[in-house]
């Protein structure tokens, strides 16, 4: 970590009643960055508030859930506000109106798109996840527990699809070998986290297959909120969809086009060696290099023609 890491440490010692929160729909490195850093403040003395969306009941085994505030937003005067796993101020979304009316902000992240919106910055786009980013800064005034290896192990291994996504590196490994040095059940979190699915999960995953094409190396799937909704799955059983239909042979961009219950369209992008970044900031989204997405105001349909347009237009570039 770098010299300014000083200045952060100091605006975290400095804070006494600290909200941190992570991004809307909270994905696992979300919600692992997010309580993992939760329970570490907590631990040095700090009163402690987490603004965490509703998430994957995958998930809820990761400690500190009790942090999670479930009152009004309009109430809360924090002294420092940490973003977590977020690349830019909207993606906050309620949590937004606390971030504006707190002078001091911390946003920690590893996306290559992120803003640097708050007072102190921590961006690591080479950090495979946030939670990578957390375990470097707690390192240096916490101790470790049990529940803190175990949540910051999630979320390195959910952003990283267990160590195999090129976001991996040697410090990736050398930080999961310290935290498998604690009581982390490390089988059951790759377990539940990168395998297991429940019914619904996979009932969607039927649905989204049904629906799958492949053209000029991309593979797409369109859902509609009533084809989602009609299966029984939640908005919460989709993750995984994306990175499975990237999986097939002569496939080197995937992309998943679904209608989000408030009736707009979201894009979430997949590939081997494709920049897809690049196209979802160009539609005001953002992400890494291989996994990003945006949100449309169009229908999926015309999203899907929109998106796709431009990824053949890269992937043959790059063919
Ligand atoms: P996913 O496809 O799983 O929703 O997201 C893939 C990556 O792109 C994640 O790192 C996520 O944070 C980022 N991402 C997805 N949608 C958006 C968006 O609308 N805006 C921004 N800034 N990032 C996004
Ligand atoms: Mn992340």
């Amino acid at each position: 970590m770098e010299s300014y890491d000083i200045e952060l440490q100091e605006a975290i010692k400095n804070g006494n009643n600290i909200c941190i929160a992570g991004h809307i729909n909270p994905d696992g490195d979300a919600v692992s960055s997010a309580l993992g850093l939760a329970l570490c403040l907590k631990m040095i003395g700090k009163d402690v508030t987490v603004l965490l969306e509703d998430y994957s009941h995958k998930f809820y085994y990761i400690k500190g859930r009790e942090m999670i505030y479930k009152g009004d937003y309009d109430k809360l005067e924090p002294d420092l506000f940490i973003a977590v796993d977020c690349g830019s101020k909207d993606r906050l979304g309620d949590a937004q109106s606390v971030f504006d009316r707190t002078e001091n902000t911390i946003n920690i992240d590893h996306h290559i798109s992120n803003t640097e919106y708050a007072k102190y910055n921590v961006v690591y786009p080479n950090a495979s996840s946030t939670s990578e980013v957390v375990f470097e800064i707690i390192r240096n005034f916490s101790v470790i527990t049990d529940e803190i290896a175990s949540a910051l192990y999630t979320g390195i291994v959910s952003d990283t699809g267990g160590f195999k996504h090129n976001c991996t590196s040697p410090r990736t490994h050398e930080i999961a070998s310290v935290l498998i040095g604690f009581e982390v059940p490390y089988s059951e979190i790759q377990n539940k986290i990168l395998y297991s699915k429940s019914r619904e999960e996979l009932n969607i995953f039927i649905k989204a297959l049904n629906k799958l094409k492949i053209e000029n190396g991309i593979s797409r799937v369109i859902l509609t909120k009533k084809e989602i909704l009609e299966s029984g799955a939640t908005y919460k059983d989709l993750d995984g969809i994306v990175s499975f239909i990237l999986n097939i042979d002569d496939v080197d961009a995937a992309v998943f086009v679904y209608e989000k219950e408030n009736g707009k369209t979201k894009v979430s992008m997949r590939s081997i060696s494709t920049d897809v970044s690049g196209i979802a900031i160009k539609f005001g989204g953002g992400g890494h290099k291989l996994a990003a997405g945006a949100d449309f105001d169009c229908t999926v349909e015309e999203a899907e023609k929109i998106i796709v347009k431009e990824l053949e237009d890269v992937v043959s570039e790059g063919a």
